[in-house]
C-alpha cells in the first residue's frame, strides 16, 4: 500500500547543522533500563528502532563523568574507551539504517547522589539529593566550572569517536544545567547567578564547548524547558522563560523542548492525554530559526502532521510511541495504519528504569528482548509443525499468544466464554480514565481479521470436556484471575477472618460489572496500584461517601515508578475522598469495620455499610489443574495432547503487560529447538 500524500511532510528530509535526517521522526532521548551495564542489549533495541524508519535514534542520558553517577538507575556513559567501543557498536548498526545517532550528555548535579562511584555530585549549590537520600551536592567553584567544560569537551570528543552525530547539553529536569536557569534555585551572586543573563551563562558557555569541540561534524542540540519548574499549578509559559529563551534561542542546532515536570512530559494516560507538552512549547519555534522538536505521545499521523502544519514542531519527538511501536514510521509511510501498536499510556516502560531492570512495554513484548532473545517486534519464525493449538480465554495473553502463534503460521483456536474479546483490559477500559487500555485488545484484534488460520469462537465458556472435543495438539489456558473478596493481600496472607458480613463486600469485579455500593464505603487498598485509586475516584464522583484506607503510606506506591504517584494521590483529595494510611482490616460485622494500626497494632474502629477489597488476585486455574490431573491419570487415553500449559494470570497475576509477554513467549517457544527463548543471553560488560 501506498502512503497518503496527506502524510508526505513526515517523510522530507531535515537538516540539523551539519547533519540530515532523512524524515521527522525523532526518537527523543529515553531511559531503557540497560545504559552502560547492558551494552548489547541496547544497541539491538535502538538499532530496531532503526530498522523501523526513525531518522533520529538517540541514547538516554549519558553521563559526561563519574561525579554524575546515578546507580541505582542505569544511565548510558561516556567516560572511557569501553564506553566508546559500546556506543559505536550502536551507531554502527543505526547508520546502517540510515539514521541519525544522538548522545544526550548530562551532568545531573544534586539530583545523581553517586552513590556507585562515590565521587562527589556538584551544583549551584550545596542542595539535597531530589531521591531522598541524605546526601547534598557541592557548591561549584571557579575550578569546577573550568572542569565542568573540559568533561563535556572530552565527552563530546568521545561522542565523535563512537560516531555519534547529534550531541546534547540536556537541560532541563532539575539537573545541573537546569538549577542555574532558576530564580528559584540558582542563589548564586556571582556572574553565574542573579540576571536572566548571568543565569544563562552556564548553558552558553556548554553550547559553545560543544560547539568548538564537534560543531564541525556534529549538530548540538540543547534539550529545554521554559516553564516555571512548579510541580503544582504549573505556568507553561513564563516572561523569564521567554527572556531566557531569546538569549539562546540561535546558539545551538535543535531545540527539544518539553515541560520540565516529569508528570506533564512523562504523565501516564490517566491523568496527561496526546499533545500535552504542547502549552509548554508552542510560542518556542516562532523565537528561533532552528528546527524544534518535543513530545505528545503522539501515535496518530494526523496529529502528527497537524504539529507540523501548525508551526509547532519541524520534528514529531516521540519515546513512549517508539517503544510500544518501533515501526511506527515504516507503517505510516506504508500506509499501514491499523498495523500500529499505539501506546496506551501506562508507563510500565518507565518502571524498566526506575526499577533498574531493562525495560518493558505493554503493547510491545519484544521490547529489551530484541538481543538477549532475539525477538522482532514484527517478525516471528515460521511454524516448526503442523499442530494445531486451543487458547482457552481472549484477554491480553491469549489475544497475544494467537496473534503470534497466528503469525507463525499454526492453526490456532481462540475461545472466549464472554461475548467480546479483551477480558480485563476491556473491562479495566470501561472504568474512568483507563479507556487507552482497550488498545491492547483493539490492534490484536485488527491482526486476526488477517490470519485466517485463527478461529475466534466467543460466547464459548469451555470445560473439560469441551477442550478434549477440539482434539487440539497444544492447550493454552489463558483463563486469567479474578480479585479476592477474603481479603487475603500482601499484609494479611491468610486472608481476613472475620468478614461476617462478606455480603456487603465487594471487589473491582463487582464494580466492573456493574454492581456498586451506594453510601457509605471503605476502598480497601493492600495492593498499590492503580485499581483502588480509580474505583474510589469514580464511586465518590457517583455521589458515595468514599474512605480509602489502606496499608500503605500512601496512595499507590508503585505509582512512584511509573509517575504517577502524586497525580493519583492529588486526584483524590480533590475528589474529597477520605484517607486513612498505615492501617489494616482486622474484622468487619456489616456495621464497623476494626482497624488496626501497621506500626503499633493499636486497634479502632470505622463506621461503613460496604468495603471494596483491592488486596489480590486468585488464578482462574482450576481448569488447567482439572485437564493437567486428566491427562496425568489417563496418560493412554489422551495421548493426542502434547502439552498443556497455563499462561498470563491464571499462572500469575502482573500487570498487562506480563500477560502480553506471556503469550508472546509461549508462542515463540512452541516447537523452538534453538533453545534462545528458554537460555536467554545475559549481557555482561567485560568493561576496558
Ligand atoms: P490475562 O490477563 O491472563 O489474559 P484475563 O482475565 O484478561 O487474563 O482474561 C481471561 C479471559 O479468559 C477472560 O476474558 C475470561 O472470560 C476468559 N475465560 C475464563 N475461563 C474461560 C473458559 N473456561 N473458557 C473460555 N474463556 C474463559
Ligand atoms: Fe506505552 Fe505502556 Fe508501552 Fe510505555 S509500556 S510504551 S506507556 S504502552
Amino acid at each position: 500500500m501506498k502512503r497518503d500524500s496527506r502524510f508526505d511532510i513526515l517523510f522530507e528530509p531535515l537538516k540539523i547543522g551539519p547533519v540530515t535526517s532523512k524524515n521527522r521522526f525523532y526518537q527523543v532521548p529515553h531511559c531503557t533500563g540497560m545504559g552502560w551495564q547492558r551494552p548489547n542489549m541496547l544497541a539491538e533495541m535502538r538499532s530496531i528502532k532503526a530498522e523501523g524508519g526513525w531518522g533520529v535514534v538517540n541514547t538516554e542520558y549519558c553521563s559526561i563523568h563519574p561525579s554524575s553517577d546515578d546507580v541505582p538507575y542505569p544511565y548510558a556513559s561516556l567516560w572511557d574507551q569501553s564506553d566508546v567501543r559500546a556506543h559505536h557498536m550502536m551507531t554502527k548498526k543505526l547508520h546502517k539504517h540510515n539514521a541519525v545517532a544522538g548522545v544526550q550528555l548530562w551532568y545531573g548535579g544534586a539530583n545523581a547522589s553517586s552513590q556507585y562511584t562515590r565521587e562527589i555530585p556538584m551544583d549551584v549549590n550545596s542542595r539535597p539529593n531530589a531521591d531522598g537520600l541524605p546526601y547534598q551536592s557541592r557548591k561549584m567553584d571557579k575550578q569546577d566550572f573550568r572542569n565542568l567544560r573540559q568533561w563535556y569537551k572530552d565527552a563530546a570528543l568521545r561522542a565523535k569517536e563512537a560516531e555519534f552525530d547529534i550531541v546534547y547539553a540536556y537541560a532541563t529536569h532539575h539537573y545541573l544545567l537546569h538549577n542555574f536557569q532558576l530564580s528559584d534555585i540558582n542563589d548564586r551572586n556571582d556572574e553565574y547567578g542573579g540576571s536572566v543573563k548571568n543565569r544563562s551563562r552556564l548553558l552558553r558557555e556548554i553550547i559553545e564547548v560543544l560547539k568548538d569541540a564537534v560543531g564541525d561534524k556534529m549538530a548540538v542540540a540543547v534539550r529545554f524547558s521554559p516553564d516555571d519548574n512548579k510541580l503544582i499549578n504549573n505556568k507553561p509559559v513564563t516572561d523569564e522563560g521567554k527572556e531566557f529563551f531569546e538569549l539562546v534561542a540561535e546558539l545551538p542546532d535543535l531545540w527539544d523542548v518539553t515541560s520540565s515536570n516529569w508528570d506533564i512530559e512523562l504523565g501516564t494516560s490517566r491523568f496527561v492525554s496526546e499533545g500535552a507538552n504542547e502549552p509548554y512549547m508552542s510560542y518556542v519555534k516562532k523565537m528561533t530559526s532552528k528546527p524544534v522538536v518535543s513530545v505528545g505521545r503522539f501515535t496518530s499521523p494526523d496529529s502528527m502532521v497537524s504539529q507540523i502544519n501548525r508551526g509547532i514542531v519541524d520534528m514529531i519527538g516521540a519515546a513512549r510511541p517508539s517503544i510500544a511501536d518501533p515501526f511506527l514510521p515504516k507503517k505510516i509511510e506504508e500506509g499501514r495504519h491499523e498495523d500500529i501498536r499505539e501506546c496506551i499510556g501506562c508507563n510500565i516502560c518507565y518502571a524498566g528504569d526506575q526499577l533498574g531492570v531493562p525495560i518493558r512495554c505493554t503493547q510491545n513484548p519484544t521490547i529489551g528482548e530484541e538481543w538477549r532473545r532475539g525477538w522482532h517486534p514484527e517478525n516471528v519464525p515460521e511454524k516448526n509443525s503442523e499442530s494445531s493449538i486451543l487458547i482457552v480465554g481472549a484477554g491480553p495473553a491469549g489475544l497475544e499468544a494467537a496473534h503470534a502463534l497466528g503469525k507463525r503460521g499454526y492453526k490456532v483456536i481462540l475461545s472466549e466464554a464472554r461475548k467480546e474479546l479483551g477480558g480485563r483490559v476491556i473491562l479495566e477500559s470501561r472504568l474512568p480514565s483507563l479507556s487507552e487500555w482497550v488498545r491492547v485488545k483493539d490492534y490484536r484484534e485488527q491482526q486476526f481479521l488477517k490470519l485466517p488460520n485463527v478461529e475466534v469462537y466467543l460466547n464459548s465458556n469451555l470445560n473439560v470436556e469441551d477442550v478434549f472435543l477440539t482434539k487440539a495438539d497444544h492447550i493454552v489456558i489463558a483463563t486469567g484471575a479474578k480479585w479476592r473478596a477474603d481479603g487475603f493481600g500482601r499484609n494479611n496472607p491468610i486472608g481476613i477472618d472475620n468478614l461476617e458480613a462478606s455480603n456487603q463486600v465487594f471487589t473491582p469485579d463487582d464494580i466492573m460489572m456493574g454492581h456498586c455500593p451506594k453510601g457509605e464505603v471503605v476502598i480497601f487498598d493492600d495492593d498499590y496500584y492503580y485499581m483502588a485509586p480509580v474505583i474510589a475516584e469514580m464511586l465518590q464522583k457517583q455521589g458515595c461517601q468514599v474512605t480509602f484506607v489502606t496499608t500503605s503510606d500512601m496512595i499507590c506506591s508503585f505509582g512512584n515508578y511509573i509517575s504517577e504517584q502524586f497525580s493519583a494521590q492529588k486526584a483524590l483529595i480533590n475528589a474529597g475522598v477520605k484517607m486513612i494510611f498505615s492501617q489494616n482490616i482486622h474484622a468487619y460485622d456489616g456495621n464497623n469495620i476494626d482497624l488496626k494500626c501497621m506500626y503499633t497494632e493499636r486497634s479502632s474502629k470505622l463506621k461503613t455499610k460496604a468495603i471494596v477489597m483491592v488486596t489480590a488476585r486468585l488464578p482462574n486455574d482450576k481448569l488447567y489443574y482439572k485437564l493437567q490431573n486428566l491427562i496425568e491419570v489417563g496418560k493412554d487415553k489422551f495421548t493426542s495432547i502434547k502439552s498443556i500449559r497455563r499462561i498470563g494470570d491464571c499462572e500469575a497475576p502482573a500487570p498487562i503487560a506480563s500477560a502480553v509477554y506471556a503469550g508472546r513467549k509461549y508462542a515463540l517457544e512452541l516447537d523452538d529447538t534453538s533453545g534462545i527463548n528458554y537460555s536467554m543471553c545475559r549481557d555482561i560488560n567485560f568493561g576496558s
